[in-house]
């Protein structure tokens, strides 16, 4: 688990300069949440040896989530402190350090003072980043910000790149010991996230889970301080449940709720094995939803999709049949319209299973359990390279591959699994370029119906074998 540092400051002190060249060409997560104006939101770096994942959050629409600088529906502008406020409450609620940016051509600004004095109050440790300071002039005026009461400002240039050492060596200081951050690795505790927009119904669940059991071992603060992680007993199954539902309880920040919760919950999916996305079943599928899924089957993560409140769906129906007893049939018949909807949006899941539950009445709160565990056990397969290769060979047979474009036709040779957790696979080939998505995917279903595949993204990577 790397530890978050988020860079905070007002529009235009080179947060984003800054971010890209840290990032650079490196391969980093790509973020497109909605609304953003930055393609990129965040990514892994390292310094000393030390990793860590670093946020722009400049490129997080919060507040009244209106781009600032342009005029929202309802005709108000987008207001410019609400914004960076809700980004600096973000990165305390978040993040390990914070990175303040401030401009150094124009001194401290009332924007400036006014950010201070939240992060201030806050216990999390700030480094002040006075940027743009391109010349040895600019640097000895950098003294100013001690006035912001956050400590020894550090210089930098994120144009020319200079000071940017120093300003590394400050956060890897302000770092919480790699110790802190290390997960206990203990392969044999299903890690179950739960996750879906605030509202849907997390800490019910969670209460539910607990309830339905009531053998907690222990509630260990997460390390990363914004999930709370519960270790349950399931039967003779230790499982451990990443809960995202803090951030309700915790958010100030308005409107900026919904997208910041995505945040949380992409968090939570890198460090489960199995995510249970829930969907209101009273206010159907959202896009927000699907994005959350979307991250899931990215992360190549179990996932199981719940659709939660389905005690208040099954009202609906009955108040819509007013007068007539309700029939059993009823219930079924929803649930498989349902069923056929969700499945149609969230088609890039398809091995998905779909929960109809209640956290409220406890319906189906035990089989989610136990469908979780089916799926953590399914990550850890391993399928012996014979029987593999008699499937690809079988498959390939049945299905040859087409020939692409003025390519050469492509030619499988062999098969191997090269990890658990997710399931990975290498495919041996003449040419990788010569594989078509369809029979990628092709190959891909027939793995997952040869071996029964279940609830989880399985991984698979072409290789050219000469
Ligand atoms: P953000 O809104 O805080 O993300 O700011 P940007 O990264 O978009 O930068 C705003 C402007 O400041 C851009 O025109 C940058 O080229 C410029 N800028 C960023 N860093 C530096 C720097 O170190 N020196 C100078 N002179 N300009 C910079
Ligand atoms: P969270 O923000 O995702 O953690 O959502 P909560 O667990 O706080 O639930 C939000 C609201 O939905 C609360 O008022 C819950 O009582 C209600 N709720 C949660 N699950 C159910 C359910 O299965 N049925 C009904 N009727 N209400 C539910």
């Amino acid at each position: 688990m790397k530890p978050l540092v988020a860079i905070v400051g007002r529009p235009n002190v080179g947060k984003s300069t800054f971010f890209n060249r840290m990032i650079g060409e490196r391969v980093a997560i790509v973020e497109d949440m909605p609304g953003t104006t930055r393609d990129r939101l965040y990514g892994d770096t390292d310094w000393n040896g030390r990793e860590f994942t670093l946020i722009d959050t400049g490129g997080l629409e919060l507040g009244s989530g209106i781009p600032v600088g342009q005029v929202g529906l309802t005709g108000q502008p987008g207001d410019l402190m609400d914004h960076v406020m809700s980004q600096a409450q973000l990165a305390i609620e978040e993040a390990d350090v914070i990175i303040f940016m401030v401009d150094a051509r124009s001194g401290i600004t009332a924007a400036d003072d006014e950010v201070a004095d939240l992060l201030r109050r806050s216990t999390k440790p700030v480094v002040v980043a006075a940027n743009k300071a391109d010349n040895a002039e600019r640097r000895l005026d950098v003294v100013e910000f001690y006035g912001l009461g956050l400590g020894e400002p550090t210089d930098i240039s994120s144009i020319q790149g200079t000071g940017t050492g120093d300003l590394l060596d400050r956060i890897v200081e302000a770092l919480p010991p790699a110790s802190e951050m290390e997960e206990e690795e203990d392969e044999n505790i299903p890690r179950i996230a739960i996750v879906g927009r605030p509202n849907v119904g997390k800490s019910s669940l969670l209460n539910a889970v607990l309830g339905f059991k009531r053998s907690i071992v222990s509630n260990v603060p997460g390390t990363t301080r914004d999930a709370i992680d519960t270790e349950v007993e399931f039967g003779e199954q230790k499982i451990k449940l990443i809960d995202t539902a803090g951030i309700r309880r915790r958010g100030r920040i308005g409107v900026g709720v919904e997208k910041y919760s995505v945040l949380r919950s992409t968090r939570a999916i890198e460090r489960c094995d199995v995510a249970l996305l829930l969907i209101d079943a009273s206010e159907g599928l959202a896009a927000q939803d699907t994005h959350i899924a979307g991250i899931i089957h990215e992360m190549g993560k179990g996932v199981i999709v719940i659709v939660n409140k389905w005690d208040i769906a099954q009202e609906q129906i009955r108040a819509e049949r007013e007068g007539i007893y309700p029939d059993p049939d009823d219930e079924i018949q929803s649930a498989e319209s349902y069923r056929k909807a969700l499945m149609g949006a969230l088609k890039f899941i398809p091995y998905a299973p779909i929960i109809f539950a209640s956290a409220k009445t406890g319906y189906h709160i035990k089989s989610i359990l136990e469908t979780a565990l089916k799926i953590s056990d399914m990550r850890y397969l391993r399928v012996p390279t014979s029987r593999l290769n008699e499937v690809v060979q079988e498959a390939v047979r049945r299905h040859h591959p087409a020939a692409v474009t003025a390519m050469k036709p492509l030619r499988v040779y062999y098969a191997t699994q090269t990890r658990v957790n997710p399931p990975t696979f290498v495919f041996f080939v003449n040419d990788p370029r010569s594989v078509h998505f369809s029979y990628e995917r092709y190959l891909e279903n027939r793995l997952r119906e040869a071996f029964s595949f279940y609830g989880t993204g399985i991984r698979i990577f072409f290789r050219a074998r000469s």
